[in-house]
C-alpha cells in the first residue's frame, strides 16, 4: 500500500510550552522570524461553559494541497508519502502559494525562495520522528503512516474524536487534532 504520512495533535495533552517549534527552528536551521510550526490557542464559551484549546500547527500537507496547484514553476510538489515540499531552487518567490494556502502555512526566507514544514522527511527516512514530535515532553504528536491501519496515527485517528482545520476548503488535511 502507498504510505501517506500524517499526523496526529492530541489537544488534550499539549500544554503550550514551544519546544516543538524551537526543536523545528533549530533542526532546520530556520532564520529570525521564520517558522516550520507554530501554536494557537483558543478559547470560548461562557462561565462555567468555558473551554480553551492549544493547538500545534504546521503544514496539514493535503490530500488536494490547492498551494501546489497554485505554483507556476512546479517548485511545489508532492513528495514521497504525500509530503507537500518546496524545491528551493525553483522557486521564484512570486508567492502564488502562499496566496492558495488557507492554513498560512508558508512563509518567504531571507533567501528569497518559500519555505514551510517538510514533516521533517530527511530524519524520517532514516527512521527517526521529525524533531518536533521527538523533542515533544507531553507525548502530543504522532507521526506515522495513514495508509497502515496499524500505525499508531491510524490507531488514535479511528479511536478518538478529532477534527482537520477548515474542513470546507476541501484541501483534505492530514493533521488531525484529537479531541477530549
Ligand atoms: Fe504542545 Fe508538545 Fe509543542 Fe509543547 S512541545 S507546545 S506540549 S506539542
Ligand atoms: Fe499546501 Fe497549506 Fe495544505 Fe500545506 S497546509 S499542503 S502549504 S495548502
Ligand atoms: Fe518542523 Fe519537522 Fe515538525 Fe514540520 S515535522 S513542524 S519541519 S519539526
Amino acid at each position: 500500500m502507498k504510505t501517506r504520512y500524517g499526523m496526529a495533535v492530541d489537544t488534550v495533552r499539549c500544554v503550550g510550552c514551544n519546544a516543538c517549534v524551537i526543536a523545528c527552528k533549530t533542526e532546520n536551521a530556520l532564520p529570525e522570524g521564520g517558522f516550520r510550526d507554530w501554536i494557537v490557542t483558543e478559547a470560548g464559551g461562557t462561565f462555567p461553559g468555558l473551554w480553551m484549546q492549544i493547538r500545534s500547527e504546521r503544514c496539514n500537507h493535503c490530500s488536494r494541497p490547492g498551494c501546489v496547484d497554485a505554483c507556476p514553476t512546479g517548485a511545489s510538489h508532492v513528495n514521497e508519502g504525500g509530503v507537500v515540499a518546496v524545491t528551493h531552487a525553483k522557486c521564484t518567490g512570486c508567492k502564488a502559494c502562499i496566496a492558495a494556502c488557507p492554513y498560512d502555512a508558508r512563509y518567504v526566507h531571507p533567501a528569497g525562495h518559500v519555505d514551510k514544514c517538510t514533516f521533517c522527511l530527511h530524519r524520517v527516512r532514516k527512521g527517526q520522528e521529525p524533531a518536533c514530535v521527538d523533542v515533544c515532553p507531553t507525548r502530543t504528536l504522532t507521526f506515522g503512516d495513514l495508509a497502515d491501519p496499524e500505525s499508531r496515527v491510524s490507531r488514535l485517528k479511528a479511536s478518538r474524536r478529532f477534527q482537520v482545520l477548515q474542513p470546507g476548503r476541501g484541501y483534505e488535511p492530514n493533521v488531525f487534532f484529537l479531541e477530549a
